[in-house]
């Protein structure tokens, strides 16, 4: 598909490291995302050498090309996180997420990365009328949590959007939203300056075992490092086999309006960032003054049908907002993330000694960052939080068969919505 509104309108200028006479460092990062930023920051902090070498540029996979939220939590939600390992190891993966978004928030201000434009807020919206149990969960989430999240009731929904779609929402304080392409570049350049080592165009085509670490066989010549990190998202394709194995890779879809005034004049009155609850969600957030930025979709087998996807959003659109029905697009693109069976980021060490900190699915912004420093410590000799972790190794996912369970499991999705919404209405 084409051009991200974050490429069409980025304001970073980054220049990447040119390659040494002779390439050696303490720590290599394969991958150029969100997540091998914040562990080269980290290492670096603690004056590791560090290496990060990106096959393409810098943030050209899902993290440059995001719905942009920053938000705490994981893929799988904190519900079923509950549920498979207890509430205080839960509580304890939650704080780390917080961390994150924290984390991205303190990046901004401290390098005045203006570009990544924040903005304050999120909503989840519900499209039915809340059960007991959806009433009681801000409560829960300040009890279990200590995480604040304020009630909406349809009132308050009404003044600021113009539909009839939503019943009630959960306003969340701590989480906003960026350009995350103008942030990702803005880090970049910061932490060169601080002497991390950033290689673009400059794909690791193996990782080989060497006398003292590794060897890694890059376009442009071999790379040695004592130890390596795996940082690969949703395109794994030269990675070792068992991670490959591991990754689902999960097309999904986002679309830029042209300008219009009418947007946050008439239909969407608030700066916060939007996304109902659904399962197969719907986000969307005003952006450059007067579009929207509007996500959705998910596929395992992409498709490059351009027209299909939009004229698919287009109808996501109308059936919120009516009086947009007639809203052209200025961009519209692809992104693809990386998921695991049971949607919790993979992180830890392959008995080749290579580390792997990958899978954050949907949810990357805030949780990546708070896995890249995870990793960064376990490198460094400190485990605890990586323990956290174990428990959602490397799983195979079966490939073909695997694309074919979450096709299916999406379509199961949407129906299931639909009669949520009907049931509760
Ligand atoms: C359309 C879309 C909307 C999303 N919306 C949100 C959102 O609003 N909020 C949120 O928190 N998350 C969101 N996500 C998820 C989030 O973007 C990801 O979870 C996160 O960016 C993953 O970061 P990463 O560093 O693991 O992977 P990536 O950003 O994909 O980085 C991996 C990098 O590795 C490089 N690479 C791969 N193989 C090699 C190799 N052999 N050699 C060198 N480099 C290699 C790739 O080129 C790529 O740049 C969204 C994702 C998409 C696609």
């Amino acid at each position: 598909m084409g051009e991200s509104f974050y490429s069409a309108t980025c304001e970073e200028n980054f220049v990447a490291s040119k390659p040494g006479s002779e390439e050696s460092f303490d720590v290599c990062i394969v991958g150029g995302g969100i997540v091998a930023l914040s562990c080269a920051q980290a290492l670096n902090n603690s004056g590791i050498k560090v290496a990060v070498i990106e096959k393409e540029r810098i943030f050209s996979g899902a993290s440059g090309v995001n719905g942009g939220f920053v938000a705490p939590g994981y893929a799988l939600g904190m519900e079923d996180l509950e549920k498979k390992v207890g509430s205080e190891h839960a509580r304890k993966l939650f704080e780390i997420s917080l961390g994150g978004v924290d984390k991205v928030k303190s990046n901004i201000l401290f390098y005045g990365i203006k570009s990544a434009s924040v903005a304050h807020g999120k909503i989840d919206l519900l499209r039915y009328n809340p059960s007991r149990k959806e009433i009681e969960y801000p409560e829960r989430m300040s009890r279990l949590y200590g995480y604040d999240i304020k009630p909406m009731e349809k009132k308050d929904l009404e003044g600021m959007l113009n539909t009839e779609s939503y019943c009630y929402g959960f306003y969340h304080s701590r989480a906003f939203h960026i350009h995350p392409l103008n942030y990702g570049l803005g880090v970049a350049r910061s932490i060169q300056a601080e002497g991390v080592a950033i290689y673009e165009n400059r794909e690791v085509e193996s990782i080989r075992k060497a006398s003292g670490g590794y060897d890694l066989v890059c376009v442009g010549g071999i790379i040695s490092c004592k130890e390596v990190v795996v940082c690969t998202g949703g395109t794994p394709g030269k990675d070792p086999e068992i991670i490959k194995k591991s990754i689902l890779p999960i097309s999904t879809y986002v679309v830029t309006s042209e300008k219009n005034d009418e947007i946050p004049e008439k239909y969407i009155k608030t700066e916060c960032a939007l996304g109902d609850n659904r399962r197969a969600s719907d986000y969307y957030r005003v952006v450059d003054g007067d579009r929207v930025l509007w996500g959705g979709r998910i596929t395992a087998f992409p498709t490059s049908r351009k027209k299909g996807i939009e004229d698919q959003i287009r109808q996501d659109i109308r059936n919120v907002f009516p009086g947009l029905s007639g809203l052209k697009f200025s961009y519209s693109w692809k992104g693809v993330m990386g998921y695991a069976t049971h949607k919790m980021p993979c992180i830890g060490r392959l008995d080749s000694g290579v580390w792997y900190c990958t899978a954050f699915g949907g949810r990357g912004l805030g949780s990546g960052t708070a896995c890249g420093e995870v990793l960064a410590k376990a490198l460094l000799g400190d485990e605890e939080s990586l323990g956290l972790f174990q428990e959602f190794g490397l799983k195979n996912t079966y490939g073909f068969l695997g694309r074919i369970a979450v096709e299916a499991t999406y379509k199961k999705y949407i129906i299931k919505d639909r009669l949520d919404e009907k049931n509760k209405s």
